[in-house]
């Protein structure tokens, strides 16, 4: 009763109380594909799936190039695997054939249940031969275009971060399915979840096409 009669004493202040969520709504963290969250416990993703070691990706796809800071070109047998611009769904990517294969299907499944993900994902990067950025003496994955780079909004997420665009952890389920190793999942400075890449299980035991 008390409170009933305060409201109808001040119709100036309920009226200012209603306009308040505008401002606060601009100011508050956003809550799309595009917002930074904590990266979830290791053991909630990537199960059963580990990343695919230099080794193995060297015995099964041969030497991709030169071990160089910056995209070095494909070269040898390794480059007649290679698929140039190809259309997975949000962009097309240059990558190893059976890699590209896969991330479409991947986007295909996506699209169909967080289609505002798949709409608003932008690609950093697939195929580029070079080392990796933490370890001079070993290929990066992006090297045999076997591993993708994806972010929102307007800035990719660091390696080191323990953050991870929203949209990245909504895609990891889908790119898990499919036998893509998600590298929210690297340990210390490694850690980097805007990198996505075929698992050591899954390079060793393609999907058939
Ligand atoms: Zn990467």
């Amino acid at each position: 009763m008390a409170k009933a009669a305060k409201k109808k004493a001040d119709p100036k202040k309920a009226a200012k109380k209603k306009a308040a969520p505008k401002t606060v709504g601009l100011a508050a963290p956003s809550t799309g594909p595009e917002a930074l969250v904590d990266i979830p416990p290791r053991n909630t993703f990537n199960q059963n799936l580990t990343s695919a070691s230099e080794a193995t990706m060297l015995q099964i796809l041969g030497v991709p190039g030169a071990k160089t800071k910056d995209c070095s070109p494909a070269t040898g047998a390794f480059k007649q695997r290679v698929v140039a611009r190809v259309d997975v769904g949000p962009f097309k990517v240059n990558g190893l054939d059976i890699a590209v294969q896969s991330l479409k299907a991947v986007f295909d499944e996506a699209e169909q249940q967080i289609p505002n993900v798949v709409a608003a994902v932008k690609n950093d990067g697939m195929l580029c031969v070079r080392h990796k950025r933490m370890n001079a003496n070993s290929f990066s994955n992006h090297s045999w275009g076997t591993a993708i780079d994806l972010f929102f909004g307007t800035d990719a997420v660091p390696q080191g971060s323990s953050k991870t665009h929203r949209g990245c952890l909504q895609l990891a389920p889908f790119f898990n399915k499919h036998g893509w190793y998600w590298g929210a999942g690297f340990s210390g400075s490694s850690v980097d979840s805007m990198h996505f890449e075929m698992a050591e299980q899954t390079i060793r035991n393609p999907p058939k096409s």
